[in-house]
């Protein structure tokens, strides 16, 4: 019997282990995976800074890192004009960081079960006990599902669990790793609006060490037949010189969910999924989720479904801002290439800041994010989420464009 097992050693999975074994918890953690494959999922490798440092996780070093961009470039749908943000980010070797973050978690004394599928969850008293897994049961006071988009123990969830929530909008992405005969501004990461290439989205071109850069493109359920030859476009775009290596996953972008908590089980990282639907970033959120997760855990004696509910202070905290940029990205889906453009215009200068107010659209976009932030703060502390949901409904139901 251990205090926690832990399903997906990825950012989520590996950043619990660590925060919890840290404290003296008794932790398993599998993984399909071998130690040295942890954390190999197709990404764009942007771990930002601004979150990173909110968690006791050090910073990426050495082998761990391709590079550090200091700012990111909004392209226009046209290419016409970029809206530049500060937004220190590393770029990280992930096999490496996601080494070293479980090499720290099984130095305080976590288990890492390598090759080790989860097959399913154990339930007893109407909450979960434990899983069975490719090696055997192993029980545990607290399961947490940190499997990524698939969420497979989340997907056995009793359906009326909130916890259980299916995430509506999971994109499905494509990234390369490219030699290019140049890389301009290696220390920016660009971002292309261009809908004919990224419908709904945008595809990216991040730096990724000496020639090397990372492009991708994600594309909604609509468009997944389509998502080849988008990202062979945008590939044609590049002056390329040979691929390294190339792949495909998918990514949650779905408003925060209803909990992060069920009787007996947290579900972090895209399992949950805390991704930002706006921007995709999801390394970051996973990382802080577990912490503030793992920051609730020295108060459980029981171990009861009311003592777990503490751990959804991430959704009071930081589900907040990511309904607000729920709001922001469904305003961008429902506007064509010509007013996104307009919209962008308006963040390309301070000055043009003056006329947000009097653009209808952004203007009910950006009160209706106020209302789902404000919504998300009040979160309740306690579980019984029936009025708290309703009212979601029903803010969501009154977003139009
Ligand atoms: C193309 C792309 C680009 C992205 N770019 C960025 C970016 O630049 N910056 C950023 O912050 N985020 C980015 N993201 C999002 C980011 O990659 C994810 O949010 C992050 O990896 C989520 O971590 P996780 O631990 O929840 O899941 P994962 O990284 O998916 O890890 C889940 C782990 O669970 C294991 N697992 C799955 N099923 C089982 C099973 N049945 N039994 C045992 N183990 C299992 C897997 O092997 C894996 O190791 C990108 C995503 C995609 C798809």
């Amino acid at each position: 019997m251990h205090d926690i097992v832990i399903v997906g050693a990825g950012p989520a999975g590996s950043s619990f282990a660590k925060f919890s074994a840290e404290q003296g918890f008794s932790v398993a953690v599998i993984d399909t995976l071998r130690l040295e494959q942890v954390w190999s999922k197709p990404c764009g490798n942007g771990l930002v800074e601004r979150q990173l440092s909110r968690t006791p996780l050090s910073r990426p070093r050495g082998d761990e890192l391709y590079g550090v961009a200091k700012d990111v470039h909004v392209y226009s749908p046209d290419y016409s004009f970029r809206v530049k943000f500060r937004e220190k980010t590393y770029l990280i070797n992930r096999t490496e960081f996601g080494r070293r973050v479980l090499e720290e978690a099984m130095a305080a004394g976590a288990t890492f079960l390598e090759g080790t599928g989860f097959r399913k969850v154990i339930f007893r008293d109407g909450r979960v006990a434990g899983i069975v897994s490719s090696r055997g049961e192993l029980r545990a006071r607290l399961v947490v599902d940190a499997s990524g988009s698939q969420a497979r123990v989340k997907s056995q969830l009793p359906a009326e669990w909130p916890v259980a929530e299916k995430p509506p909008h999971v994109a499905l992405c494509m990234r390369g790793i490219f030699r290019l005969d140049s890389v301009e501004e290696p220390e920016t990461l660009k971002v292309y609006t261009d809908q004919s290439l990224a419908p709904r989205s945008y595809w990216w071109n991040f730096p990724h060490g000496g020639d090397m850069v990372n492009v991708g493109v994600g594309v909604m359920p609509g468009d997944y037949a389509r998502l080849k030859e988008l990202y062979r476009g945008i590939v044609a775009r590049l002056p390329v010189r040979g691929a390294v290596q190339e792949g495909g996953a998918y990514l949650p972008v779905s408003r925060p969910p209803l909990s992060l908590v069920g009787p007996g089980v947290l579900v972090l990282g895209d399992a949950a999924p805390t991704v930002n639907p706006l921007t995709g970033e999801g390394m970051g959120p996973s990382i802080l989720a577990a912490h503030l997760a793992a920051e609730q855990l020295p108060g459980f004696d029981s171990w009861s479904h009311e003592e777990l509910w503490a751990m959804n202070e991430y959704l009071r905290r930081e589900g907040a801002d990511a309904a607000a940029a729920d709001v922001l990205k469904r305003l961008v889906w429902s506007v064509d290439a010509g007013e996104l453009q307009g919209m962008m215009s308006l963040f390309r200068r301070k000055l043009n800041l003056l006329k947000l107010p009097f653009h209808s659209k952004l203007r009910r976009a950006l009160l209706a994010a106020r209302a789902l932030r404000n919504h998300y703060r009040n979160y309740p502390t306690s579980p019984g989420l029936d009025g708290w949901s309703a009212e979601l409904r029903r803010l969501e139901a009154s977003i139009t464009f």
